[in-house]
């Protein structure tokens, strides 16, 4: 009888599991860097999906929770953090739009969880010049072997995996691969892939046509336009300024897979974007350029979120055109396209307030994901209430 139960609950459950929509929302802690014993982080518990954060007086003395589909701690890697993504990249070569962002303050780790590669990519890269010369610990279409357990981000992991799934599905379907890499600073789009030898190579239909668009054989490619586009960006940064915080970049890969028997063409496409600082400036202290990066900024992320709310009240105009960036992205947030957000925090009391507003935001991006699977009934007091029946009925299990 209990297990009968047990099962059907079960079923329940995932059944409402399925039902959510294609937004969903991880949340990531980064590790304190000072490396003292005696830290204390502003974080009191993470369990599962649920993060606990002690508020200080100024902001209310006690604790604040919010809920997330995951919430990853400090110590957690890069590869824990990358295999929740997987199944959206295997989404890609089915033919789905996939966008997948990092947001959070200046410091949280967005561009440690996204393109950490670069951080000891010339390391990286003098193995893989070497391991190229040598042709023997590189497999050429997953990358160098002995690499696969260290620090590379998101944007490797990801277009790594791409490639080992094109060359397992490559007697039915063949694969094209092409990647753009832009920057978006003060609502102007800079491509990050312009070499003299790079020629423009623009197309109808893509959301950039401008931006050049390289055609990628094998991760050897990807590394040297990651190089490249690492250079192009520096290039735009002062010592005093670091642009990269107040810049959004993003690398975009078009897929095209042809089925070999019939010859009908699939198109996917995934955005992996790096978005820019999401602290508020405080106005009395800014002026000038600083000031107008700040206000793009705060544009076009509320524009961002914008999109996003519109989307999940199923409105008939999504206000896309509001920033560079939804626009960039229109055609991968909503309908079909799936959509993921990697929600930064630091666990500094000195980042605090940052830390609330920024968890704020998450949460309300993390409850449109509910409003859009479209259920007209409140499936997260569902998922608790099948939560507690599981919990009782082991309980009552417990005690046979
Ligand atoms: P952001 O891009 O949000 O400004 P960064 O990714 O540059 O932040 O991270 C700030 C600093 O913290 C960097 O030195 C980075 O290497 C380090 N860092 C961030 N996240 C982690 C992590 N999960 N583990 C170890 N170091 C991290
Ligand atoms: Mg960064």
């Amino acid at each position: 009888g209990y297990h009968r139960v047990l099962e059907e609950n079960r079923k329940l459950y995932n059944q409402v599991q399925d039902l959510k929509g294609n937004i969903r929302v991880y949340c990531r802690v980064r590790p304190s860097l000072g490396g003292r014993s005696d830290f204390k982080s502003v974080v009191d518990s993470i369990e599962e999906g649920t993060i606990t954060i002690n508020t200080p007086a100024k902001y209310g003395k006690g604790s604040r929770s919010f809920n997330f589909n995951k919430v990853f701690g400090p110590s957690s890697t890069q590869a824990e953090v990358f295999a929740d993504t997987r199944p959206l990249i295997r989404s890609v070569l089915d033919g789905y739009n996939v966008c997948i962002f990092a947001y959070g303050q200046t410091g949280s780790g967005k561009t440690h969880t996204m393109v950490n590669i670069l951080s000891d990519f010339y390391k990286l890269y003098k193995i893989v010049s070497h391991a190229k010369y040598l042709d023997k610990t590189w497999t050429k279409h997953t990358g160098p072997k002995d690499l696969t357990e260290t620090s590379q981000g998101v944007n490797y992991r990801a277009l790594s995996d791409l490639f080992f799934i094109a060359e397992q599905r490559k007697d039915t379907l063949q694969y094209d691969v092409s990647v753009q890499m832009i920057e978006i600073y003060n609502e102007q789009v800079r491509d990050l892939l312009v070499t003299e030898e790079i020629r423009n190579n623009s197309q109808n239909g893509f959301n950039v046509p401008d931006a050049s668009l390289v055609h990628v054989a094998s991760m050897y490619d990807v590394i040297d336009l990651m190089k490249l586009g690492h250079k192009n960006r520096a290039v735009g940064a002062t010592a005093l300024n670091d642009r990269s915080s107040r810049s959004h970049s993003c690398l975009t890969v078009h897929v095209q897979g042809r089925d070999v028997t019939s010859g009908a063409v699939l198109r996917g496409c995934m955005h992996l974007v790096d978005l820019a600082g999401s602290e508020r400036v405080d106005k009395s202290e800014v002026a000038g350029d600083r000031l107008k990066e700040a206000q793009h900024i705060n544009k076009s992320l509320s524009a961002l979120g914008d999109v996003i709310s519109s989307l999940a009240q199923k409105n008939v105009h999504v206000p896309y055109r509001n920033s560079k960036l939804t626009q960039l992205l229109q055609d991968s947030l909503g309908g079909q396209a799936k959509t993921l957000m990697f929600v930064h925090i630091s666990p500094e009391l000195n980042a605090v307030g940052e830390t609330l507003s920024t968890l704020k935001f998450a949460e309300r991006v993390a409850t449109v994901e509910l409003g859009a699977a479209q259920v007209h009934k409140d499936t997260s007091s569902d998922v608790k209430d099948l939560k507690e029946q599981i919990a009782n009925l082991k309980a009552a299990l417990a005690k046979k």
